[in-house]
């Protein structure tokens, strides 16, 4: 593995780590909820659809954005239109 691509990789799992310690497991801050996400190109947006609340977790945390075109992005900016947004 070349540096660049572990570093990459480090800064991720720090990223993922961050959250872990700040909020648990990838749970609502206000129910506690399993919160789910959508990629929106290389950021990730969780959500609840308890609380219709959606908030912005980072950038390539998940790498699943990858896989996805431009179409997908469309359609989650669609779906998440009808969340709130919440910063911390
Ligand atoms: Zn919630």
């Amino acid at each position: 593995m070349n540096m660049k691509k572990k570093k990459k990789i480090d800064a991720r799992l720090k990223a993922i780590e961050a959250w872990h310690l700040k909020w648990g497991e990838f749970e609502c801050p206000t129910c506690g909820r399993a919160a789910s996400y959508r990629n929106i190109r290389r950021e990730q947006w969780l959500y609840c659809e308890s609380c219709w609340i959606t908030w912005y977790l980072g950038e390539n945390v998940f790498s699943s954005w990858r896989y996805e075109t431009e179409a997908d992005w469309r359609a989650n900016a669609r779906f998440l239109n009808k969340f709130r947004v919440i910063s911390f």
